[in-house]
C-alpha cells in the first residue's frame, strides 16, 4: 500500500460525496457523526476508500429504498487506534449468513449482480492495513460494520 498521512475523517466526505446522488434518488439519508480531532495516520487512503465504497453499496443495497446510513468516526489515544463505524437500518443479516459475508463469492444476490468479492477484498486491505474489521448485525434491525485502524507515527 501507499504510506501517507491519511486524513480519516476526510476519506469518508470524499466517499459519501461519490454516493451522494444514488443514495438521494432512493431516499437514503447518509449521516455523518465525525469526530473533529481525529489523528491522522500513516495508511492508503484509496484502499481505504475502495474499503469504505464497498460498505457503504452494501450499505445502499440492503436498504434498497428509505433508510438511514450512519458513519461515525472516533479514536482511542491509549490503544493507538482510529474507529469507523458504518451502520444501516436495512433489513439485517441472518446468523447463518453472517459468518459468511468475509468470504470470497460468498453473495446473496442475483447472478450478475454481486460478485460476492467486495467484503473479502475489504477485510484483506484493513488486515494489510494493520487494522481489524468486524460486522455485527439484528434480523429486522440493521447492520453494522466496524474498523479499527492502528495510528502511526503520531506523536502525543
Ligand atoms: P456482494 O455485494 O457482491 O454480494 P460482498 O462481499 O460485498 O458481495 O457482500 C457479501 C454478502 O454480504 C452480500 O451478498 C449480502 O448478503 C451480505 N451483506 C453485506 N453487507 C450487508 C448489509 N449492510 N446488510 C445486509 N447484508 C449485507
Ligand atoms: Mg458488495
Amino acid at each position: 500500500p501507499i504510506q501517507e498521512q491519511v486524513t480519516m475523517n476526510r476519506v469518508i466526505e470524499e466517499t459519501v460525496d461519490f454516493l451522494k446522488n444514488e443514495a438521494h434518488y432512493r431516499n437514503i439519508e447518509i449521516r455523518t457523526t465525525l469526530d473533529p480531532d481525529m489523528p491522522t495516520t500513516t495508511s492508503d487512503s484509496s484502499q481505504l476508500q475502495q474499503v469504505f465504497l464497498n460498505i457503504l453499496n452494501n450499505a445502499i443495497d440492503a436498504i434498497g429504498k428509505n433508510g438511514v446510513i450512519t458513519i461515525s468516526t472516533g479514536y482511542d489515544l491509549k490503544n493507538r487506534e482510529l474507529s469507523v463505524s458504518i451502520a444501516d437500518d436495512g433489513p439485517g443479516i441472518p446468523s447463518e449468513v453472517l459468518g459468511r459475508v468475509f468470504d470470497p463469492f460468498f453473495t446473496t444476490k442475483e447472478v450478475g449482480k454481486g460478485t460476492g468479492l467486495g467484503l473479502s477484498i475489504s477485510y484483506s486491505i484493513v488486515e494489510k492495513l494493520g487494522g481489524t474489521i468486524k460486522v455485527a448485525s439484528q434480523v429486522g434491525k440493521g447492520t453494522t460494520f466496524s474498523i479499527h485502524l492502528p495510528i502511526v507515527n503520531h506523536a502525543t
